[in-house]
C-alpha cells in the first residue's frame, strides 16, 4: 500500500479521531506515485501507524476510513453500511409502510467520508463526494446489496456534479444495479416524486423531514408562504395540516413543475395551493392582494401591500459555500428574514433555515436577530431546529453540523 508520512506534530488531530488530513500536514509519500482515489496508509513522522484513508488532490488530502490497520475491501464496506443501517433502525425510519425515504449514509457522520446514500423506496441513490468513493463505487454497490437484501431493487449513481470534473474519472450518472421507473416514495404518509435523474442533491431534501412535520403541526387555518420550495415538501405537509391556502415559490420553473406534480399526487384538484416560478426577493417585494391571484403566468401583484401570510417558511440554498463568503451570506440571511418579518401577519409563525455549513448556529441567530430588530417586530423563539437523526454528526467531526433553523412567533 502507498504510504503518506506526516510532518512532525501534524498527527495530533488524528489522535482526536478527526477524519481529515490537510495537504499541508504531509511531509512525503512512499511506495510509488499517488493517484487520486488511492487507498493510503498514514504514518506519523516517527513511523507510527495512524490511519488508512482515501487520497485526492486538494486541501483535504486524505479522508480517513479507519484508525485501525485493516484491509479496505467489500467486507469492510459491508460492515460500515450495516452499522449505518442499524442506526436508522434505532431511529425508527426503516421498515415503515408510511415512510420509505431516509438517508442511509451521511458521509463522515457514518464513518464513510465522501459518501452519501439516500433510500427512496426500492431505489438507493448513491453520491460520491470524494474520488476514493467514486473509485470504490462498484464494491460499495455490492456491499449495499448484501446489507439491504430483497428490499433493494436498484442503485442509481449520481456524482456528476459532486466530484471534481476529470475526464478520465468516468463519473457518468446511471444505474449501478437494477433499474427503476417507479419514482414515487413516501415520507410520513405523504407521497413524493423523486427526480433522481435530474433533481438537486439526490433528488429530494431528505433532511427537512422532521421540520416539515412541525410545519404541519402549525398549519391549521393559516395562510402559508413556502419560499424556496423546491419539490414542495413543506407545502404538502402544510396542506395536510389544514392550511387555508399555501403558496409555493421557487426561482426554478422545473421546481415549480415538481411541486405541482407532488400536490396532484396528494391533494388532486385542491385549489388551496398555488405555485410561482419567481425570484424570492422579487416575490416578497411585490404587493400582495390575494383575491386577485390568478396563477403564476400572470403578474398578479398590484395595489397596496397586504401582510397576508401568517406562516412563512424560508429554506434558501446555502448562501455561503465557503468561509470567505461568510459576511455576504450573513447579510443575505438578514435581508431575507427582514422581508419576512415585514410581511408576516401579527401572530404569525416564521420557519427560517440556513443549510450553510460555514454559518454556525450563533451567527445565523444573530442574522435573524438583526432582521427582527430592523423590522421592529416582537419575536419569540419557539423551536431551534437542526438536521434529523438520519443525518448524524460524528462527534469528532463537528463540521458535519450544517442545517439549523428557528421557529419564531411574530407578534
Ligand atoms: N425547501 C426545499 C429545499 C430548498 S432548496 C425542500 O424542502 O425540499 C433551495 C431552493 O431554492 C432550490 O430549489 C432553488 O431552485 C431555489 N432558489 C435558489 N435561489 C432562489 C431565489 N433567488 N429565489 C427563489 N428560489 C431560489
Amino acid at each position: 500500500m502507498k504510504t503518506i508520512i506526516l510532518r512532525k506534530g501534524k498527527e495530533e488531530s488524528l489522535g482526536r479521531f478527526h477524519p481529515w488530513i490537510f495537504s499541508g500536514a504531509i511531509h512525503h509519500t512512499e511506495g510509488g506515485t499517488l493517484e487520486e482515489g488511492d487507498i493510503v496508509e498514514v504514518l506519523a513522522s516517527d513511523g507510527r501507524f495512524l490511519a488508512i484513508g482515501h487520497w485526492q488532490i486538494g486541501s483535504i488530502a486524505v479522508r480517513v476510513l479507519t484508525f485501525k490497520r485493516q484491509p479496505i475491501n467489500q467486507a469492510f464496506w459491508q460492515k460500515r453500511l450495516a452499522a449505518a443501517l442499524d442506526v436508522r433502525k434505532t431511529i425508527g425510519v426503516v421498515g415503515r409502510a408510511d415512510n420509505d425515504i431516509f438517508r442511509l449514509v451521511h458521509g463522515e457522520g457514518d464513518n464513510l467520508p465522501g459518501l452519501v446514500i439516500d433510500i427512496y423506496g426500492g431505489t438507493a441513490v448513491m453520491q460520491a463526494h470524494s474520488v476514493g468513493m467514486h473509485v470504490c463505487r462498484h464494491e460499495l454497490a455490492e456491499a449495499l446489496k448484501a446489507v439491504m437484501g430483497e428490499s433493494l431493487k436498484a442503485i442509481y449513481y449520481k456524482s456528476e456534479t459532486t466530484l471534481p470534473f476529470k475526464a478520465q474519472l468516468g463519473q457518468e450518472n446511471g444505474f449501478l444495479f437494477g433499474e427503476s421507473n417507479d419514482d414515487v416514495a413516501r415520507e410520513n404518509g405523504l407521497k413524493f416524486h423523486i427526480d433522481w435523474l435530474k433533481g438537486q442533491k439526490t433528488g429530494f431534501f431528505v433532511d427537512q423531514r422532521d421540520n416539515r412535520a412541525l410545519v404541519e403541526h402549525y398549519a391549521k387555518g393559516r395562510k402559508v408562504l413556502n419560499m424556496f420550495c423546491y419539490t414542495g415538501g413543506f407545502s404538502v405537509y402544510a396542506m395536510r395540516g389544514g392550511a387555508e391556502l399555501v403558496h409555493s415559490v421557487d426561482s426554478s420553473a422545473k421546481a415549480v413543475e415538481l411541486v405541482d406534480a407532488n400536490m396532484e399526487l396528494n391533494f388532486p384538484g385542491d385549489t388551496r395551493h398555488k405555485a410561482f416560478a419567481e425570484d424570492a426577493f422579487k416575490f416578497m417585494e411585490k404587493d400582495l392582494p390575494l383575491p386577485s391571484l390568478k396563477g403564476r403566468e400572470s403578474s398578479p401583484f398590484k395595489g397596496e401591500l397586504e401582510r397576508v401570510y401568517d406562516l412563512i417558511i424560508l429554506d434558501p440554498p446555502a448562501f455561503a459555500k465557503h468561509k470567505d463568503a461568510l459576511r455576504n451570506a450573513l447579510r443575505g440571511y438578514t435581508k431575507l428574514n427582514c422581508k419576512a418579518f415585514e410581511m408576516i401577519q401579527p401572530g404569525g409563525i416564521l420557519f427560517t433555515f440556513s443549510c450553510s455549513q460555514a454559518v454556525n448556529k450563533d451567527q445565523f441567530r444573530m442574522a435573524v436577530f438583526t432582521a427582527a430588530a430592523m423590522a421592529k417586530r416582537k419575536v419569540r423563539i419557539l423551536h431551534q431546529l437542526h438536521q434529523p437523526a438520519d443525518h448524524p454528526i460524528n462527534i469528532y467531526h463537528p463540521e458535519g453540523e450544517y442545517l439549523k433553523g428557528l421557529v419564531l412567533y411574530v407578534e
